[in-house]
């Protein structure tokens, strides 16, 4: 029996971790001990999603959480590398890009512990996001990289990996296997502002439903929490200025607010007239993707399920690990400049896209992922 202790500690690793880890008690052959760092720990940002997507309690639990990148990851690092001593996994998996996935990696790379790494590849090739940081030096240290696309693939080929023992295996995207899986499960916000909801001719809102649009009227859902937006003042103002002026003269704009950017726009005196809400649990999101007439983000994950849910995407950055959406046209980036992103906005409006299962895989990544690790780490 295989070993294998996944580290997870953010919001978008619960919802990854949780498609695999299915697959992983679908088969016989592996063990999985699962290591939480405590980097997200509002029940809206983490328990929610335990709770929903059917994740086991984890069997540790650390409670790392605030202070500075280097302080944060040093904390995660030392506490990890103790965890795996007592554990002994044969092999160590991390997700994505946040400071618990270079902690897990590097931890385990230290103690010569073989390190998997899902979305392998992914750049954005701006050094400032410490997402980039972070997977870059995961990447290095990882023996198996499990890449969602083949832009990642590439990636990793011009980086040389192609000239080292690493194991660069294209699955496709896990996230695609979550939306996929869990799509039949949506459910309304309970805190859903009436505005936005489709009433009869008693003015009676709409019950709970799950039949498509016609229960809701015209809605942007808009999520913003990235660094790069939220810690840069002009770029965080110009947004919620685009956010208010869309919210005005476009279309009622819905935002779930990240407890950082909540935070930020407080500290920098700003006004959301938007409808806001607290973060939603997965279920919830995938309704509101499914209602929503164009999403607007600058979320990794909610680019490609704006995609997977078939709306156009407006995204408030200035590179997007996932170009391929932009390729074909169903993500625009605009970067934060108010005059740009309400122009984008006005002309995505209601726009469909259609996702026909070629670019991340079409729900098959976890099954791939895993059928990978039962080879063992010696293969
Ligand atoms: N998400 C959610 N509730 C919210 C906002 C986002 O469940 O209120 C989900 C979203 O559907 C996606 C994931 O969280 O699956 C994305 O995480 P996030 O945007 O925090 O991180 P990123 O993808 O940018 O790393």
């Amino acid at each position: 029996m295989q070993r294998i202790l996944t580290i997870i500690g953010a919001r978008p690793q619960f919802i990854k971790a949780s498609v695999v880890s299915k697959a992983i008690q679908a088969q016989e052959g592996i063990e999985e001990i699962l290591l939480h760092t405590g980097q997200h720990f509002d029940a809206n940002m983490s328990d929610v999603f335990f709770d929903q997507l059917g994740i086991p309690r984890p069997d540790v639990q650390l409670d790392i959480h605030g202070g500075s990148h280097g302080a944060m990851t040093g904390r995660m690092l030392e506490q990890i590398e103790a965890v795996i001593l007592s554990e002994k996994p044969d092999r160590v998996m991390v997700y994505g890009d946040t400071n618990s996935t270079l902690a897990g990696a590097l931890a385990a790379a230290k103690l010569h512990v073989p390190v998997a790494h899902v979305e392998a590849g992914l750049r954005s090739f701006n050094m400032r996001m410490p997402e980039e940081v972070n997977r870059i030096l995961t990447d290095q240290i990882s023996d198996l990289l499990f890449c969602p696309t083949d832009t990642a693939v590439r990636n990793l080929a011009k980086e040389g990996f192609d000239d080292k023992p690493t194991q660069v295996l294209k699955v496709g995207d896990v996230m695609q296997d979550a939306a996929l899986f869990f799509a039949q499960r949506a459910v309304r916000p309970a805190d859903m502002p009436a505005e936005l909801l489709a009433t009869d001719e008693h003015g009676k809102a709409h019950a709970e439903g799950k039949e498509g649009a016609s229960q809701a009227n015209p809605f942007v859902l808009a999520t913003l929490h990235r660094a790069e937006n939220t810690d840069d003042p002009v770029r965080l103002a110009g947004i919620v200025e685009a956010l208010n002026r869309i919210h005005q003269d476009v279309a009622p704009v819905l935002l779930p607010l990240h407890p950082r950017t909540r935070a930020a726009i407080a500290r920098q005196g700003l006004e959301l007239l938007t409808h806001t809400i607290d973060p939603v649990g997965y279920f919830e999101m995938i309704w509101l993707l499914n209602h929503c007439d164009l999403v607007m983000t600058d979320s990794g994950g909610v680019q490609k399920e704006a995609f997977f849910f078939g709306k156009a995407c407006v995204t408030m950055r200035d590179q997007t690990e996932w170009v391929e959406l932009v390729e074909n046209g169903a993500n625009e980036l605009v970067g934060a400049d108010t005059g740009r992103i309400e122009e984008a906005v006005r002309r995505h409006l209601g726009r469909r896209v259609k996702d026909d299962g070629e670019l991340y895989g079409g729900g098959k990544a976890s099954e791939r992922i895993v059928e990978h690790l039962l080879q063992g780490v010696d293969a």
